[in-house]
């Protein structure tokens, strides 16, 4: 879970940086950074907290140059600390060079114990670090050749960021995981996880990257090679059920369009007699339309989300995240005060909002409460950089339907179907996204896991 950005050839590059990152801020809220470069020296800021609160005027002048990359994060591997913010940057044989990653290395414990029992020091706990020791470690005689060898030795998620004093290069992992856009600012090209940082700095959207693919952008213009072994796509549908923003395109695909059409599903699927349809803000809003678009029952307002909360995952301890529901969310009585409710969320993860929230809206007058959920049960952790918990901690991997209905104390609860969910992102063969969060079908060894 985290947010890249990157452009190259715009007098203002670091400054366009940091509005993209915080376009970006949904794909991690712990950290963020910036890497610059002038042509023959990088520059580096990066620093805990919020884009808007780590960047200040004098922090972004210290990153002159044409050329920039940033990093949002959210830890899916290694701790929340300052060391493990990215962009990473360092000096090495070679030269200068930065790394930006959203992603996770299935198998980068294992690299890692090879690489210290070679001898290297690690400076962070994170899965990124061994990339940059590969490639220092890498004889090819150019950087992108470098890049190639140090991602051939390493399997999952990868849509990164590289910076070195004279180039840009965009690298996708063959399965295509996490999503990676390409586009254009007059003479510059730009770099970004998601097409609403393109949208916000008024950049063009070229297309995306495709996965496998490699894009090296210099004084020289563009290229683009395929250098790493064909692999069946697999993007992540959890990027359309849930991460990404819903005014992004992502996998080429309108979020907010998509996700429209999970709730239509679910409403197919799962029908229920209600006087109203009322959303989680703001990650079951898209679905809820949908869903009262195909029932027929209205879509109303019942819930107030308080923009001055972070996700609730962000916090680390059981304790806060009860409370954080409450901080974080606030019923609409005269929208609830004796009706039968439908209430539409993306996902169940341990089920602790999806309870306070049902007891919310009874309390808040609500006759019934039906939950409907606009993706299957998640039942399996991601390793592709997605913060699933661990299996013991997913409440669907160990209760049924039923059983979680009582624990959430809902009058009944339902979830999309693994066929409807692809159906509904366009891929009704299930043959281009990974699901594995739902179905426990890993595209890839899990070396780590
Ligand atoms: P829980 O209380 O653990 O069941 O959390 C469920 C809520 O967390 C839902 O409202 C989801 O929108 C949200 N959610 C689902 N997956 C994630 C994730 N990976 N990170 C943060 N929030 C999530």
């Amino acid at each position: 879970m985290c947010g890249v950005f990157g452009i190259f050839g715009h007098e203002e590059a670091s400054h366009l940086t940091y509005l993209g990152l915080h376009a970006l801020q949904h794909r991690g809220q712990e950290s963020g950074g910036i890497v610059a470069s002038n042509g023959t020296t990088l520059a580096s800021f990066r620093a805990m907290g919020l884009v808007a609160d780590v960047f200040n005027e004098p922090v972004l002048d210290g990153l002159p140059g044409k050329a920039a990359i940033g990093h949002v994060r959210y830890s899916t591997a290694g701790g929340s600390h300052v060391r493990n913010a990215q962009p990473y940057q360092v000096s090495f044989m070679g030269g200068q060079m930065a790394v930006a990653h959203n992603g996770n290395f299935v198998n980068a414990d294992h690299m890692r114990r090879e690489l210290e029992a070679q001898g290297a020091i690690f400076q962070s706990d994170s899965d990124t670090e061994n990339v940059i020791h590969l490639i220092a470690r890498s004889k090819a005689a150019a950087f992108e050749g470098k890049v190639v060898e140090a991602l051939g030795r390493l399997d999952g998620a990868y849509s990164m960021l590289f910076l070195t004093e004279k180039k840009l290069v965009a690298v996708r992992d063959t399965i295509g995981f996490r999503p990676l856009v390409l586009g254009r600012l007059k003479n510059a090209y730009v770099i970004a996880s998601e097409t609403t940082a393109l949208n916000l700095i008024e950049a063009e959207l070229l297309r995306e990257i495709e996965p496998g693919e490699m894009v090296v952008i210099d004084e020289d213009g563009l290229r683009s090679s395929f250098p790493f072994a064909r692999k069946p796509p697999g993007r992540c549908i959890f990027e359309m059920v849930y991460f990404a923003r819903p005014d992004s395109q992502v996998f080429g695909q309108s979020v907010y369009q998509t996700r429209k059409q999970f709730g239509r599903q679910l409403a197919k699927e799962h029908p229920v007699a209600a006087d109203v349809v009322i959303a989680v803000p703001d990650s079951g809003v898209a679905a809820a339309v949908g869903f009262a678009e195909a029932s027929g029952i209205p879509f109303d307002v019942g819930l107030i989300r308080s923009h001055y909360v972070g996700r609730t995952f962000i916090e680390p301890q059981q304790s806060i995240r009860h409370f954080g529901v409450k901080l974080k969310l606030a019923p609409v009585e005269s929208t609830l005060r004796d009706k039968r409710v439908v209430v539409i969320d993306d996902s169940i993860v341990r089920g602790t909002t999806s309870r306070k929230i049902v007891k919310m809206l009874k309390g808040a007058g609500a006759k019934e409460v039906h939950l409907r959920i606009s993706s299957p049960p998640t039942a399996w952790p991601c390793f592709y950089g997605i913060d699933t918990p661990s299996r013991q901690e997913l409440i669907a991997a160990s209760h049924t339907v039923d059983e979680i209905a009582k624990y959430v104390t809902a009058d009944s609860l339902a979830y999309l179907s693994l066929g409807g969910l692809h159906a509904a992102a366009k891929d009704p063969e299930g043959t281009t996204y990974c699901s594995a969060c739902f179905s426990g079908k890993y595209l890839t060894p899990l070396a780590n896991g």
